[in-house]
């Protein structure tokens, strides 16, 4: 198995395929920032092309915008009747930029969260959940090396539910844009502004609306909403119950449909392309912006002084 990439999803998959007995070679650019990573590792790591021709399973753990250049150069030439590509996200197959030929298995396996998550919990002996999906099945046993490198990762001791790579990949974009990362930022801002504008202290609000997420969110993920309405006050469970809903309201919903249908029509697709064609010169800029807001400012200082920032 070559895994082209070594960041996020890389290192975390390829070390713990190697360390479930699987032949794998981390395919990389020389001079890269992971390059010398991946040897420290102790990984098998050859350029991109070496890797894809020396593999009959090709897993491109790239970031998604950078993918089908990099196929189409420097992995498709290398590519042969009965090989696998495989994919943790369905982005570039699902999108039509990658279009391997008829010959060639298309398989995902994905876990459901970041990659030092999946190594973590691999050397504690579980995994995340995670999903495979079969694209094109030119072997006949695509499901079965799909499901088999997701064992390889630890996914399956905690499982694995299969999906198509067109419903990994609208739900995924979906999820981000207006749930986890697009729409709690937004709700902490908003929360946080609405506060520091009426005069209380920054520090306080940063606190009220932001540190404390974690502690409910941390409550959902293990007991569901009921459990934590349990665990909190009646009082913030009768104020929740009450308020929640005039935040949350029909205009945000018929916003997450928009959003949804920008996704599915193709809309969000030409955006990104554009913008990577610029060289992400908005995302910048936004990026920049963020930086710059309060809320920002003052959690880095009470991150620090609280001790809470861990360094990557
Ligand atoms: P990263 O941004 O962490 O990938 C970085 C790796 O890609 C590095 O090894 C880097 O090499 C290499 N790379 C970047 N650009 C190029 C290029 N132009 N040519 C060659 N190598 C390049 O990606 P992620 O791990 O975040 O994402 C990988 C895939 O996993 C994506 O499909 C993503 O959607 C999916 N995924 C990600 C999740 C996450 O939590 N991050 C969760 C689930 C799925 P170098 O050091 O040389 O720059
Ligand atoms: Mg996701």
């Amino acid at each position: 198995i070559a895994v082209i990439g070594y960041g996020s999803q890389g290192r975390g998959q390829s070390r713990n395929m190697a360390d479930s007995g699987l032949n794998v070679i981390v395919g990389l650019r020389e001079g890269g920032s992971s390059w010398q990573k991946a040897i420290d590792d102790g990984m098998n790591v050859k350029t991109i092309e070496e890797a894809a021709e020396a593999a009959d399973i090709i897993h491109i753990l790239l970031p998604d915008e950078t993918q089908e250049k990099v196929y189409k150069e420097q992995i498709a030439p290398y590519v042969e009747a009965g090989n696998t590509i495989s994919f943790s996200h369905g982005y570039n197959i699902h999108f039509g930029l990658i279009d391997p030929a008829e010959d060639v298995n298309i398989v995902m396996f994905a876990p459901k969260g970041p990659g030092s998550m999946v190594r973590r919990t691999y050397e504690e002996g579980f995994g995340i959940p995670g999903l495979v999906a079969v694209e094109r099945d030119a072997t006949g046993d695509a499901l079965q090396l799909a499901l088999g490198m997701a064992k390889a990762c630890g996914l399956t001791k905690a499982g694995v539910l299969e999906t198509t790579f067109q419903e990994e990949t609208e739900t995924d974009l979906f999820g981000e844009q207006t749930v986890l990362c697009g729409g709690i930022t937004e709700l902490i801002n908003a929360g946080f502004t609405t506060l520091v504008e009426a005069g209380y202290q920054p520090e306080i609000a940063y606190f009220e609306t932001c540190h404390e997420v974690k502690l409910i969110v941390d409550l959902i993920y293990e007991k569901g909403f009921a459990g934590m309405w349990h665990d909190v006050s009646n009082t913030a469970e009768y104020g929740g119950l009450t308020r929640g809903k005039r935040i949350i309201t029909q205009e945000a919903k018929d916003g997450m449909k928009t959003v949804l249908k920008e996704i599915q029509d193709g809309t969000f697709k030409k955006q990104w392309a554009e913008e990577n064609a610029t060289d992400g010169a908005n995302l910048k800029e936004m990026r920049a912006a963020q930086e710059q807001e309060d809320i920002e400012i003052v959690g880095a200082r009470l991150r620090k002084a609280c001790g809470l920032q861990k360094d990557d």
